[in-house]
């Protein structure tokens, strides 16, 4: 199973695992050693007070205590008085050889001897011997108490237990100082990690020093740095190609909104211009006044017409017609009853011709008007020529209600004859007509003429 630790938890495991190996193997040693001093020290002290004691012995006493009981309570009483004086020695006796075998002469404590005589205890209780000079076969024991070397060990061991735990609390507290340290770093590293993600400023560093981490956090500013150097050229590139196509649109746009006004404008200067040359052009070729083809224009639709007779069309008869005395309306009645009279006589000439189109009247001089009748014969013609001269003398002219008379010569366009020959025919024959003494038809008949009215 994979543990998942922080470097906190790892830092204080090793350190925890490290200071309990090496601080509990050493200091098992030198506990080991230490008790071992302890002892022996203990072992020498007991030695060395046996041996000042023994000396302080003489074989006389000794002696007599063998054979008398009060000395030998003299002795013992000596024995346990010295017993008393020392608190860490339980028993004081001495001893007499006899043969082989040691046999205790007198103790502090009779009923303890007996079993210090088999050597050291089990509890920890040291016993020393030690012959008294100058009394052969006699020598004094010591023997301490059970809990003198108990106590001192208990106070080694109390010391290295408290050592073990300080050892374990300065690992802890270093454990927790280096994690400390590794995790400041590392967080510190991790919030510079999203400011940079997340394109904000980095935050201050919590904790400068000159290890690995401290380089590596250098580093990573100077990474940091050069990314956002990157990042902002690459803004300031889109940015200003931004700024390049919003004025390249912007001046499309005004090209174009220039240019449509431009084509709106042209266009509508054509469509004037069309205007205007249509006004021209009928202007061209229509009388002002009366409404009705000028003389050009009759010449050009008399020429068109010649050409549709000579492929075939049959006949082609003309009309000339002067108002009779028509100065005279100008003296009597002014120059504007003229102008009417005028336009009163050209509306009758359209309706005569039954031309909506007007192709085929016009005023062809000051008083004189031109009548085309294509496809129409010259007898025809006469009597076309004959209605339109009653018609023009019934007529009854603004609100003085004048009246003029028509003299109309008429001819018809022989094969082959120019267009020319032809009209003078006509004119010949309207000036027949005037001097027939007026408001009469006169046809050309080649070159006769002949009075119809
Ligand atoms: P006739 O019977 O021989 O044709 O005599 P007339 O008086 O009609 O002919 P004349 O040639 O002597 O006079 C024509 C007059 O027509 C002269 C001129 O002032 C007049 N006239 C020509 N054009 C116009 C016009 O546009 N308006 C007006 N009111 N008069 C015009
Ligand atoms: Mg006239
Ligand atoms: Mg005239």
């Amino acid at each position: 199973m994979a543990l998942s630790l922080s470097i906190k938890h790892r830092l204080l495991l090793s350190h925890l695992f490290a200071v309990v190996v090496l601080a509990g193997a050493f200091g098992a040693f030198v506990y080991y050693m230490a008790a071992q001093q302890v002892v022996e020290r203990m072992r020498a002290q007991l030695a060395n007070s046996v041996t000042v004691l023994a000396q302080s012995f003489n074989a006389g006493t000794l002696e007599a205590a063998t054979r008398d009981p009060a000395a030998q309570r003299a002795l013992v009483a000596r024995l346990q008085s010295a017993a008393r004086e020392n608190a860490d020695i339980s028993l004081i006796y001495v001893t007499h050889r006899d043969g082989n075998a040691d046999s205790v002469l007198a103790g502090s404590d009779a009923a303890a001897v007996s079993s210090a005589m088999a050597g050291d205890q089990d509890d920890g209780r040291l016993l020393a011997q030690a012959a008294v000079p100058g009394a052969d076969g006699y020598a004094v024991g010591m023997q301490t108490r059970a809990d003198t070397v108990g106590d001192t060990l208990y106070i080694l061991r109390l010391s290295a237990a408290l050592a073990f735990l300080v050892c374990v609390l300065a690992a802890l507290v270093l454990s927790r100082h280096l994690a400390r340290r590794f995790q400041i770093s590392i967080t510190d590293l991790a919030a510079r990690c999203r400011a940079l993600a997340n394109g904000e400023p980095l935050p201050p560093r919590r904790h400068a020093g000159r290890d690995e981490l401290d380089d590596l956090a250098r580093e990573f500013d100077a990474m940091a740095g050069r990314l956002r150097n990157a990042a902002e050229g690459r803004e300031r590139a889109s940015i200003a190609l931004r700024e390049a196509n919003e004025h390249l649109e912007s001046r499309v746009s005004r090209r174009t909104a220039e240019l449509e006004g431009a084509t709106i404008k042209l266009r509508n200067e054509i469509e004037s211009r069309v205007h205007v040359e249509a006004l021209l052009a009928e202007a061209a070729l229509t009388d002002p006044l009366t409404g009705l083809l000028n003389r050009r224009a009759m010449m050009e639709m008399l020429g068109q017409a010649s050409v549709q007779l000579r492929s075939g069309e049959p006949g082609l008869s003309v009309i000339v017609t002067d108002i009779d005395h028509f100065k005279r309306v100008n003296d009597l009645h002014g120059h504007a009853s003229g102008d009417q009279v005028l336009i009163a006589v050209a509306s009758r000439l359209r309706e005569f011709s039954g031309d909506q189109q007007q192709h085929n009247v016009a005023r062809w001089g000051g008083e004189e008007f031109l009548i085309l009748l294509p496809s129409v014969r010259l007898a025809a013609a006469c009597k076309r020529a004959e209605q339109l001269r009653r018609q023009v003398a019934e007529l009854r002219i603004g609100t003085d209600g004048l009246r003029v008379t028509l003299s109309l010569g008429v001819a018809e366009l022989l094969a082959g004859e120019p267009l020319a020959d032809c009209l003078r025919r006509c004119d010949q024959a309207l000036y027949r007509a005037k001097d027939a003494g007026r408001d009469t038809v006169v046809a050309a008949q080649g070159a006769l003429f002949a009075t119809m009215s």
